[in-house]
């Protein structure tokens, strides 16, 4: 597999922010797509993350937490990844700040937001994110950059999408946002049509995962 030219078809525009998804790949193809210039990437899993994480440290490489964050994890992932895409409860925002403050470090966050109200979806939803922003805007270790989504499977993701950047506009200015999630391998073209400025790839840039 050719992952220099699978990052090259994908015709990032300049302004959006490549994640390169690695989650089960090994640190070996992570490598491969540094030496073509990729420098930020996701993963889901924060032990399998870490170990990588590590393995990789002479990279100069950006980590980007996208999985679902148990709270007792929130200390091993304050202190490996660059940022939390996923924060999901106050409960988690408040374990980043104690483990960030004892760390020394401001760490950027996004919330995930469910944005179909998707009963076995972790996120939250758009109704509490006016409280959950505030909430967390207040923490003084986290710093709130915006919103991330994974619209629902075998759906046209464009209405969710639309309602994403309307919801990141909402808040844009007055907590000054810089970033909205959106867009994975099979949709990302219309997500950045839709307002994304930051795209998570997996599959189009490393194959297929194993079940
Ligand atoms: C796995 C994953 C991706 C990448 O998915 P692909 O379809 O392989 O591009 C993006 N975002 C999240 C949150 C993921 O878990």
């Amino acid at each position: 597999m050719d992952i220099a030219s699978n990052l090259k078809s994908l015709e990032m525009p300049e302004d959006v922010t490549l994640i390169a998804v690695s989650k089960t790949k090994p640190a070996s193809l992570i490598r491969r797509a540094y030496s073509a210039g990729q420098r930020d990437f996701g993963e889901n899993y924060v032990q399998e993350a870490v170990s990588k994480i590590v393995e990789l440290k002479d990279l100069d490489i950006r980590w980007h937490f996208i999985g679902h964050l148990q709270s007792n994890k929130a200390r091993l992932a304050a202190e490996h990844f660059h940022m939390i895409q996923s924060l999901d409860s106050m409960k988690l925002a408040k374990r980043l700040d104690n483990a960030c403050r004892e760390l020394g470090k401001k760490l950027p966050v996004l919330f995930e937001v469910n944005i179909a109200g998707e009963s076995q979806k972790s996120g939250v939803l758009k109704e509490e994110l006016p409280n959950f922003v505030k909430y967390v805007a207040n923490l003084s270790n986290l710093e709130l950059k915006g919103l991330m989504c994974i619209p629902p499977f075998n759906e046209n993701p464009e209405p969710h999408f639309r309602e994403m950047k309307a919801l990141y506009d909402r808040y844009k200015d007055e907590f000054n946002f810089s970033t909205l999630s959106m867009g994975m391998s099979s949709d990302y073209r219309q997500a950045i049509q839709y307002g994304s400025n930051m795209v998570r790839i997996g599959t189009k840039i490393f194959g297929a995962r194993k079940p």
